[in-house]
Formats: C-alpha cells, structure tokens, sequence
C-alpha cells in the first residue's frame, strides 16, 4: 500500500503537471490521527520525495517548528487550523493556480453563475480578506471564509480546497481553477445570467442526496 508521504507526491506532481501549481508554489496535507503529513518550505512539488514530507502534530507551535530540521511548508498553520476546526476534512489542497489567483484580487466571492459553484457545499465560493502569508491572521480569515464549505479563495494569493481525501481535492482544486477562468471571461462580457437562489437550493439537494464524488 502506498504510503501517505507518497501519496501526497505523487499529486504534488499532479498539480504541477495539471499547470495548477509551478515551481514550490501551493502546499498540501493529509490528516492522520492527531497528526497531519504537509509538504515542506522551498522545495518544487515535482522534485518532492517521502522523505520531505513533515509529520507535524495537530496543536504545533512556531517555537517547535523553528527546531524542526526540515521545515513544513510556510503555509502550515492554516492546514493545522483547519484540521482543528473541521472533524470531516481529510486532505487540504493550497494552490497558487493562475485563474483562482486572479478571481481573488478581485476580493470577490465566486457567485452562482454556474451549478457547479455548489459542489463546494454553498451558492458561492467565498473570497478571504487579505492578511500576510503564513500568519495566524490569514489563517482565521481563511477560516471565516471557508466556513463548512469545500473551498475558498485566498484574497491576492490562490486558493483552498478541503475533502475526506486527496483524490477528490485534486479533483476540487481542477474544478475551482475551471470555475474561476468561466467567471473572469464573463467579467470581461460584463453581462451573465445567475442562478437563483431556489436553483441552487435544487442543486445543493440533488448533489447531497446523490452523494457522488465526481460529476
Ligand atoms: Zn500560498
């Protein structure tokens, strides 16, 4: 069976060869027990092997990780407090993809210009307020913004997906990226049409009732 650490390679490649990552931008994790497996600071996601993966303890501090010889990714403290807050979240996906990293300049929620909006478990995909990176302070911000959902947007930064695997935030993270390049062609339209507030009650119903993983 394939080990955690490989496993959250292998798809670090994945979001590089996807174009949704580059260089050693974005991070991931996975949650085991009371520990999370998180990639680490500075290195490419392609150039990533088992040994780089860090084993942090969910509870972890900056002190501990300033005597930590390899260090997890910039980024950890938000996938700790995420995994604090939401028992359901497995695997968190951080990108720094090209079309969620513009929506989020516009300090704009995602609104429902498309049904899919609701695969991440609301109406809209809500954008952050801006805060430095790897601070607490955009770690509570990002959680503001997630709320029980699937997925955020990073203000000025990128994006977050959660799931109970890796599997299906890779396959978030693709969908996210997909949605925000429709809505920045329709931005540049000026004119769209959302669905309604009772339209995307019927698509939340239907996608909780169906209950599938992928669409
Ligand atoms: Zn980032």
């Amino acid at each position: 069976m394939i080990s955690i650490q490989q496993e959250i390679c292998n798809f670090s490649k994945k979001l590089i060869d996807q174009g949704l990552n580059h260089a050693a931008t974005g991070n991931i994790s996975v949650r085991e027990e009371n520990f999370f497996y998180i990639t680490p600071s500075g290195i490419p996601g392609d150039l990533l092997t088992s040994k780089d993966i860090v084993k942090c303890k969910i509870g972890i501090n900056e002190k501990e990780i300033s005597e930590m010889s390899l260090k997890p990714s910039s980024e950890w403290q938000f996938h700790q407090d995420i995994y604090f807050k939401r028992d359901d979240v497995q695997a968190i996906i951080h990108t720094h993809s090209c079309y969620a990293s513009a929506v989020s300049a516009l300090r704009d929620s995602i609104p429902s210009f498309n049904y899919m909006v609701a695969l991440f478990g609301g109406k809209t995909i809500n954008c952050s307020d801006y805060e430095l990176f790897g601070t607490k302070q955009l770690s509570n911000k990002i959680l503001k913004a997630l709320g029980s959902q699937k997925g955020c947007l990073i203000a000025n930064h990128g994006s977050v997906v959660v799931s109970e695997d890796l599997e299906n935030a890779f396959y978030l993270s693709q969908e996210l990226e997909h949605l925000a390049k429709q809505y920045l062609e329709l931005k540049k339209i000026g004119e769209f049409t959302l669905l309604t507030d009772l339209q995307m009650d019927d698509v939340l119903s239907k996608f909780s009732n169906y209950g599938p993983k992928k669409f």
